[in-house]
């Protein structure tokens, strides 16, 4: 057994709380014993003095891409789960489009298998919607939700034929099981690189409408309905994508929908020099899009925050701009980088970032959220909200570099995570998986 923990002099965040409340926390026995201001140290204690810090409940990814199997050489399950745990995300969702894709129970339990054996933060799987991610024929979902697959998609790509997403729908229905849509029309997408508009007309880019993405997203919760079935829209890009959401959300469909960083805080005015770690799918679209999507956070009507962490190869996304894959990493930066563009600038509170980014995308997949209150679970961060973090190579634990905060200062740091009532990281320590 390991010895009690004694965070001194912290303040907690909470999902239902604006303000950061002033208390020390106890953890025993992987439980949180005790939050109160004060507190004793119990015999044998070890006593963490975190005074000018926050406690903040750990994060949980709903949108990541592990690359395993097939390309561990942009990423693996194991560097996926470090780069989380150096993020402060301490549960991740693995989609399945791998090579060969996630599509069979025996293909989740092999995910599942090198997750338990390598992952250092547990680790879930999606498995596909149709067989080989082709949009032709149904996956085996009742097999791989046995195996434990949490949601199902075809990420990547969208369902393409309505009919075939209408039966998945109805078919997810009948156990309860969650389909996730990248929306996306590909006729209209076409050899598009970032998104239709002013900027693209004049890099000389073809571009991506936002119609690409709002059709389908119509069309996605119109068969959502008809199957009366629960759908989960990904990566929302567009404004006007997300207030079609809205519409059928009031209509008492049951769709639940994400948000990525950076479709909050880049646009296409962002790439003006080709640099590839802009260009991800959905493009970056409008300065005028990034302020609507806030503030339908804020509203309420994003229920989670994802990354939808891509990693690439630095050759891959060393190409030209219409020749590089899509895709920027996530999990190192979303915490802090939404730290330090929001939080510190008073455009939204903790309480949001923890029921985005921490409460809700446990409660998506039916988990328990892991709030700091007496007798709950262990699980969260030490952050630092004056400390620097420089995200460079010294710092990323992803086997890819592919994003724009790359050689960037942004403010906060993740200090220490712990889960399972142990200090799983601990920077000044030098203790970084
Ligand atoms: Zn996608």
């Amino acid at each position: 057994m390991t010895a009690p923990l004694l965070f001194k002099g912290g303040r907690i965040a909470a999902e239902d709380r604006p303000d950061l409340i002033e208390a020390d926390v106890l953890v025993e026995n992987g439980r949180i014993a005790a939050v109160a201001p004060g507190l004793p140290a119990p015999a044998g204690a070890e006593v963490r003095d975190v005074g000018g810090k926050i406690l903040v409940p750990a994060m949980f990814d709903v949108h990541v891409h592990l690359r395993e199997p097939g390309r561990e050489d942009k990423e693996t399950i194991e560097s996926g789960s470090k780069a989380a745990l150096n993020g402060g995300v301490t549960g991740i969702l693995a989609m399945p489009n791998t090579e060969p894709p996630i599509d069979s129970g025996g293909m989740v339990r092999f995910v599942r298998n090198l997750a338990r054996d390598r992952a250092v933060v547990p680790v879930w799987t999606s498995g596909c919607i149709t067989k080989g991610r082709k949009g032709e024929s149904l996956a085996e979902i009742a097999d791989m939700r046995e195996q434990g697959a949490v949601m199902f998609t075809d990420d990547g790509s969208p369902v393409s034929n309505p009919q075939v997403l209408r039966r998945a729908l109805e078919y997810a229905r009948t156990f309860g099981a969650i389909l996730a849509s990248h929306c996306e029309t590909m006729e209209l997408s076409g050899d598009g690189a970032m998104n239709e508009g002013r900027m693209s007309y004049r890099l000389g880019v073809p571009g991506v409408p936002a119609c690409s993405e709002e059709i389908c997203i119509d069309r996605d919760l119109a068969l959502a309905r008809v199957a009366r079935g629960r759908i989960h829209i990904q990566h929302v890009s567009s404004a006007r994508g997300m207030e079609i959401i809205r519409r059928y959300k009031e209509d008492g469909v049951q769709v639940t929908c994400e948000v990525s960083p950076h479709h909050l805080l880049f646009c296409d005015e962002d790439i003006a020099d080709f640099d590839t770690h802009y260009k991800m799918n959905p493009p970056l679209r409008t300065r005028e899009d990034n302020a609507r999507l806030l503030e339908g956070l804020k509203e309420g009507l994003f229920d989670v925050i994802a990354t939808d962490h891509a990693p690439h190869t630095r050759f891959e996304k060393d190409r030209d701009f219409r020749e590089a894959p899509f895709g920027i990493t996530g999990l190192e930066t979303a915490l802090i980088s939404l730290y330090d563009r929001f939080i510190r600038a008073d455009a939204f509170g903790w309480d949001l970032l923890v029921r985005r980014y921490s409460a809700e995308p446990r409660r998506l997949l039916g988990f328990d959220p892991v709030p700091i209150a007496e007798g709950g679970a262990a699980e969260f961060l030490v952050f630092d909200p004056e400390a620097v973090t420089r995200v460079d190579e010294t710092f990323m634990r992803s086997l890819s570099i592919n994003t724009p905060f790359l050689n960037r200062e942004l403010r906060g740091s993740v200090e220490q995570v712990v889960r399972d009532g142990q200090v799983v990281l601990d920077r000044p320590a030098g203790v970084v998986p």
